[in-house]
């Protein structure tokens, strides 16, 4: 395991357990530093407390007792702790910074080049895009942050010349001082999170985090389409590369006669790229520029991009049965959403959408159903969108059980050369645990019609 260096804290609060608070401490004692741990939702007989407590940790679970703060120099916070938390709020006080485990895995990977992607929308397709290109491109990355294993868990087994790749959110963000990735991007900026971080303008300063200490030896790769993204970057010391779907970008990722170009060079022409979507677009000229500043080939980009065919329930292709195109894209559990996916087809679609009810209605979709031939719907909102559907003229419209239902009636009414497209405009929560086992299902009944 590494060793963190130039670390002046010797008493450091861990406040929130669970996986990363876990590693965050086993690095801090592993470093001779005192560890206090403190989690409202543990309970005393959790493994995580004892073995903490055997390597010298002292864990208080079940509580926020302001007395943890007591001799603290510095608190790791679990980004999913609000500011407003007792312990927090108290230690903005006290002027104790609280930094998050980020921070703590960009100390130990200090001589590691460390790629980092954040935005509102399209961190995981492109932070895995980028991971694939750089794998087929023969370099050795390691995945982490928001996508799945915490960023410390990775950092403290980093091999000699082995890169850190990191999807970033908000809330990650908002906890880093010396954190300063080589190639960082910045795909968009909605708003979202207002909740945890007070305002627009709050939220938009902890992504512009991964600009901020970055230098001219760096680089900030940003979509010059969002103009909330171009006014956030005029602060940015790093050099800039842009990227765009609509104009010509002779420093950056661009899109001229259907084919796409890295800095006027072709890179591979559209139609030989697998991925859907507009949007997906954006996250491939993104994960261009990232992947071919950090050390990709155009032969690995090319590969990736040909054979790539989304990220599991974001629109993904799923299988091709008699003509008939199956995509799953659960993670679809808004209108946005679903706006998005049915913008990326030509071709006549069936839409299988519905789900829990949130007391919404599904006017905004109205616009985006011009090629909707069919409309197969299931769930708590089967009705209301049956409704909506007859509304805006669908001729077939199917109430079915679920999503598996939903997968051979909408094969027995397609046709040839048709879209049959799981994106529910609504969360599973009604029918499924996740939307990922609501995904799975459909999966698994494609492949059974196959
Ligand atoms: P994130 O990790 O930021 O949540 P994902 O890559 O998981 O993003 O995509 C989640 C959903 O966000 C997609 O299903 C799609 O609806 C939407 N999306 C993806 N990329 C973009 C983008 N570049 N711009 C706008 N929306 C996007």
């Amino acid at each position: 395991m590494k060793k963190i260096s130039h670390f002046p804290y010797k008493h450091v609060l861990v406040l929130g357990l669970a996986k990363s608070g876990t590693a965050a401490a086993n690095v801090l004692l592993h470093n001779e530093i005192n560890v206090r741990v403190n989690d409202y939702n543990t309970r005393e007989d959790a493994d995580d407390v004892q073995m903490l407590r055997d390597k010298g940790a002292e864990v208080v679970v079940g509580s926020h007792p302001i007395s943890v703060l007591e001799e603290i120099e510095l608190i790791v916070k679990n980004p999913g702790i609000p500011y407003d938390n007792i312990i927090v709020a108290e230690a903005l006080e006290r002027n104790i910074p609280i930094i998050t485990e980020v921070e703590l895995a960009s100390l130990l990977a200090k001589e590691h080049r460390i790629i980092s992607i954040t935005g509102s929308n399209g961190k995981t397709t492109t932070t895995t895009l980028v991971s694939e290109m750089l794998d087929h491109s023969n370099q050795k990355v390691k995945l982490a942050g928001n996508i799945g294993v915490a960023s410390i868990e990775v950092a403290q087994d980093l091999e000699d010349d082995e890169k850190l790749l990191l999807e970033l959110s908000s809330f990650q963000l908002l906890g880093i001082q010396s954190f300063k990735p080589h190639v960082a991007a910045l795909l968009n900026l909605y708003e979202a999170h207002i909740d945890y971080h007070g305002s627009v303008e709050n939220y938009i300063e902890a992504k512009k985090n991964i600009f901020r200490n970055q230098t001219s030896e760096d680089f900030l790769v940003y979509n010059i389409d969002d103009e909330t993204v171009v006014a956030a970057v005029q602060e940015a010391k790093a050099m800039l590369i842009p990227f765009s779907v609509s104009k010509i970008q002779p420093e950056g990722a661009y899109v001229k006669d259907k084919i796409i170009y890295f800095k006027e060079k072709p890179v591979l022409s559209l139609d030989q790229v697998v991925l859907v979507g507009k949007h997906n677009l954006e996250n491939i000229l993104a994960a261009v520029c990232v992947a071919l500043l950090s050390g990709a080939t155009i032969e690995g980009i090319q590969h990736v991009l040909r054979t790539f065919s989304g990220v599991k329930h974001r629109l993904q292709f799923v299988e091709k049965i008699n003509d008939r195109l199956f995509y799953n894209d659960s993670k679809a559990t808004n209108i946005l959403a679903t706006q998005k996916a049915l913008e990326s087809f030509t071709q006549p679609i069936i839409l299988l959408a519905g789900g829990l009810d949130r007391g919404n209605s599904f006017d905004s979709l109205t616009p985006f159903i011009t090629n909707v031939k069919a409309m197969v719907l299931f769930g708590e909102t089967a009705n209301k969108l049956e409704q909506f559907a007859e509304q805006v003229g669908i001729s077939q419209i199917c109430l079915v059980e679920d999503v598996k239902e939903a997968a051979s009636v909408a094969y027995n009414i397609s046709e040839k050369g048709d879209v049959i497209l799981l994106s529910p405009a609504c969360a599973s929560w009604d029918q499924y645990k996740t939307f990922e086992e609501r995904g799975d299902m459909f999966i698994q009944a494609v492949h059974i019609l196959a």
